[in-house]
């Protein structure tokens, strides 16, 4: 909070409500501080003429300090008002003290004043300010208001508002007033890379990424790498994204901005670029969209239970003849996304299949999801689905030994397999910024080359 910017907001005079603190303790307060700040003026104003030092010989000039690089500017010495304003926090802040409320179950605002042996009347005093009413009117159990008090008086209140925000109450001679004081978010760029020797989870992990930017990450290949069945030891990733800092420490992950994915020997980089309405997208660094008309798996990879196995280099995937489709095994009631954009145009039993989906996308693509325990509400026979809409749950209906998703791909009613065939991309980076996109994202594709990532690491070794 120290280190926050201040934005005065309004001041509204109440002072017939207003409890005056006792004259004898603040005066005496109020007369050291201007002593203290008259010889600081004193300091300013007489600029480092040497005639001037020598004749005053103030203690503070004979210290062998450093002088300022340079003397402060106008702008800076106190004027009147200031001066006040320093002067009345320093009565302030003299006396009372600082304590932390914690709303309890069942709390309001009242009973937590009552509780505390605070004023009530002050809280209704507080919530008669137009702007502070609002953001103290709903309290939660294990909200929290930092409180200054001076016996049952109330002379301040913080409330942290978000992330980026509290609201500041005050006991001035005018009454309360209220301010907002802003806590800025820093952005700071981390980079890592990992070796996947177990899972892409675990390396995630011991590369130091958090579950949030690990997700991220297998979102931006979620078009191009099956991260269930697909992944294998050597493997491996970098990653540059962004940490958000507040007040020194930090805070969360922030966005992936560029990252690299090796595959089975097969190398995908991507980088972050916005769209000309701000939105963000991950490009290959030529430009081409991650994004493609279908998912390279229907179901999470973090469910999928034959994730690769380090001691054996094949997934457990049991290829029954004939077997046209990629089956996922995952627990009963993993969710089911449409791989694509497209149109449902069949939903119910199917034989061998079980409780089936089938959805009809555009290039005469056909999608099929069987097995499911149950089909989503809204998955019904000619509704329009979206790419990862979950239209259903894994189960192991008509002809399955255990639960498992068996998802088939078809051009033109011909399977293809879904984790090798091409896929149509969503649209490139526009010609007219192109130009833009390189000086954007020149730096970041440095970033990755400098990363080099694990394999090339170890052949430099
Ligand atoms: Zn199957």
């Amino acid at each position: 909070m120290g280190s926050g910017v201040r934005h005065d907001y309004k001041i509204k005079a109440s002072p017939a409500s207003v409890q005056r603190p006792p004259v004898s303790r603040r005066h005496v307060a109020v007369i050291v501080t201007c002593v203290v700040l008259a010889g600081l003026v004193a300091l300013w104003s007489d600029g480092p003429a040497e005639g001037k030092q020598s004749l005053q010989a103030p203690p503070v000039a004979a210290l062998p300090l450093p002088l300022p690089e340079r003397p402060p500017a106008a702008a800076e010495l106190p004027d009147s008002a200031v001066l006040a304003a320093a002067v009345e926090q320093a009565a302030q802040s003299g006396r009372g003290e600082r304590v932390l409320l914690e709303v309890g179950s069942g709390d309001s605002l009242d009973r937590l004043f009552r509780r505390h042996q605070l004023s009530v009347a002050d809280l209704h005093r507080l919530l008669a300010l137009d702007e502070v009413a609002p953001h103290l009117k709903r309290v939660r159990p294990g909200d929290t208001f930092e409180v200054h008090r001076d016996g049952a008086a109330l002379l301040g209140l913080t409330r942290r508002l978000d992330e980026t925000r509290s609201l500041v109450v005050k006991l001035g001679e005018e009454g309360y007033s209220a301010s907002f004081l802003e806590h800025p978010v820093e952005i700071r760029l981390a980079r890592t890379t990992g070796r996947i020797t177990s899972s892409f989870y675990a390396a995630g992990l011991a590369a130091g990424l958090s579950d949030a930017t690990i997700m991220r990450l297998a979102g931006i290949y979620a078009w191009d790498i099956d991260f269930a069945l697909d992944i294998r030891r050597d493997d491996w990733f970098s990653v540059v994204y962004e940490e958000l800092w507040q007040d020194g420490e930090k805070l969360r992950d922030g966005e992936i901005v560029a990252a690299e994915f090796s595959n089975q020997g097969r190398s995908y980089r991507a980088v972050r670029f916005p769209d000309e309405d701000g939105r963000a997208s991950y490009y290959t660094p030529e430009g081409d969209n991650m994004r493609k008309a279908f998912l390279r798996a229907p179901v999470h990879f973090t469910r999928v239970s034959s994730n690769f196995n380090p001691n054996r280099l094949h997934p457990v995937h049991k290829i029954r003849r004939p077997h046209r489709g990629v089956d996922y095994a995952a627990p009963t009631g993993t969710p089911i996304m449409a791989a694509g954009d497209g149109k449902v145009i069949s939903a119910g039993t199917q034989g061998g299949y079980g409780r089936t989906v089938v959805l009809q996308h555009g290039g005469n693509v056909t999608t099929l999801y069987a097995h499911m325990s149950r089909i989503a509400a809204s998955a019904r026979v000619g509704r329009r689905v979206k790419q990862g809409d979950i239209i259903g749950y894994v189960g192991a209906t008509g002809t399955a030994t255990g639960p498992h998703l068996h998802y088939e791909y078809r051009i033109n009613g011909v399977h293809k397999n879904p984790r090798t065939v091409d896929l149509p991309k969503a649209d490139p980076v526009p010609a007219a910024r192109r130009a833009e996109f390189a000086a954007v994202t020149a730096p970041l594709v440095a970033e990755l080359d400098a990363l080099g990532g694990p394999l090339r690491l170890a052949a430099i070794d």
